[in-house]
């Protein structure tokens, strides 16, 4: 797709994932449920998958269960989360994805103390952590990266701070980050972050859509909560999405095995953007350490105009969150709770780059905003 600028909330598939898609589904036509021959082979295809998924990060194979995206893999977290008979305190960031965020009413209805960690200057500190845990705490939700504004947290430093609190009050915190704009984006290990469970999403890294990952460090001591199937350890019932799977996990490696050389055609290309935007007097929202993937910046128009101008001059842009259903007031109010201001928010646009875009492209992208800032 030529000026696609908006692969944060999704990318175009690979093709090399494409052949392995196609290739997947005809060779694996049968159940992996199924105990005959076909149904053997699917299911050591797709546990295979599995090892190697888990390999490319670095995890133990048996703390990797697919799902049908990352939406799915935190509804298994919360929605185990809210089945405990005895609510504690959720500590939960304002940077998250309404897939997380939409949890907090559900939660507080349970009888859960609610406690929104904001980020100052675009950063969540150790410090401010540490002193919001208190003997109640039961779970962190932190995100890995920001989607709108391309923030990166520093959950090890998080994480630590969660787990020299337990040792010292002899307590068990549950962490979970959702890791979806981070893999492949940044540098991290699973087991050196340790976290206690992270989502990951295929179509964000050139995979095909519908599939996904939850990384779970203890599964075995996690409460399923998917009734029928019985499917990856009870946890996501339903039948496999073989051909998906191996797709995701191919879109992985690949994704993984590319990061230093796209990572440095990316920066390339953002420079070019934000020093583009910056000449012409644009504010850009996205601190200046965020992930190369993602700027956001303050158009002229409110958000949906600009994005409808520019794509009428063939630019693809989004303004929040394009990932979910009721993007406008989400992405706003993410924009808000991160500190920015509502002006700002209703006006911001956010630019996201892959590797299939080109330094041609981000030329003629600052040239197409100029444009339209004077009609
Ligand atoms: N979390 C983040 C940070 C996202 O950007 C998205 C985007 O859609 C999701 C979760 C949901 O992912 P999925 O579409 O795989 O359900």
């Amino acid at each position: 797709m030529t000026n696609y600028f908006d692969s944060a909330a999704t990318t175009t598939v690979d093709p090399r994932v494409l052949d392995e898609y196609i290739r997947a589904t005809e060779a694996y036509q049968a159940n992996a449920s199924s105990v005959h021959k076909l149904g053997l082979e699917a299911r050591k295809a797709f546990e295979d998958a599995r090892r190697r998924f888990a390999l490319a990060l670095k995890a133990k194979e048996e703390s990797i269960v697919f799902t049908s995206g990352a939406t799915e893999s935190i509804n298994i977290v919360f929605s185990s989360l809210l089945r405990n008979p005895s609510p504690g305190k959720a500590i939960i960031s304002s940077a998250e994805h309404d897939a997380v965020s939409s949890f907090i009413p559900v939660l507080k209805e349970k009888g859960w103390e609610i406690d929104i960690i904001h980020p100052k200057k675009g950063k969540i500190s150790a410090e401010d952590l540490y002193a919001r845990l208190d003997r109640n705490t039961k779970i962190v939700a932190i995100m890995a990266v920001n989607n709108i504004l391309g923030t990166v947290f520093d959950i090890k430093g998080l994480v630590s701070a969660v787990r020299k609190f337990e040792k010292e009050n002899g307590k068990k915190i549950f962490f979970f980050s959702d890791m979806v704009q981070a893999l492949g984006k940044i540098d991290f290990s699973l087991e050196d972050m340790d976290v206690d469970a992270a989502s990951f999403s295929s179509h964000k890294i050139h995979g095909v859509k519908g599939c996904g990952a939850l990384y779970l460090k203890n599964s075995a001591t996690f409460t399923a909560i998917s009734r029928g199937g019985g499917q990856e350890r009870g946890l996501r019932g339903g039948t496999e999405n073989i051909a998906g799977v191996l797709a995701f996990v191919k879109a992985a490696e690949i994704y993984l095995k590319e990061k230093k050389e796209r990572d440095e055609r990316v920066k390339k290309i953002n420079s070019i953007i934000r020093n583009g935007l910056e000449k012409e007097g644009f504010k850009i929202l996205s601190p200046e350490d965020s992930s190369a993937y993602i700027i956001s910046y303050v158009s002229t128009w409110p958000s949906e105009v600009t994005i409808r101008m520019l794509s009428d001059k063939g630019f693809y842009v989004s303004g929040g969150s394009a990932c979910s259903n009721n993007s406008k007031a989400s992405g706003k109010k993410i924009l808000t709770e991160m500190g920015i201001e509502g002006r700002d928010a209703e006006k911001s646009v956010r630019i996201s780059l892959s590797k299939d875009n080109t330094e041609e492209e981000a030329y003629n992208l600052i040239n197409a905003i100029k444009e339209i800032r004077n009609v």
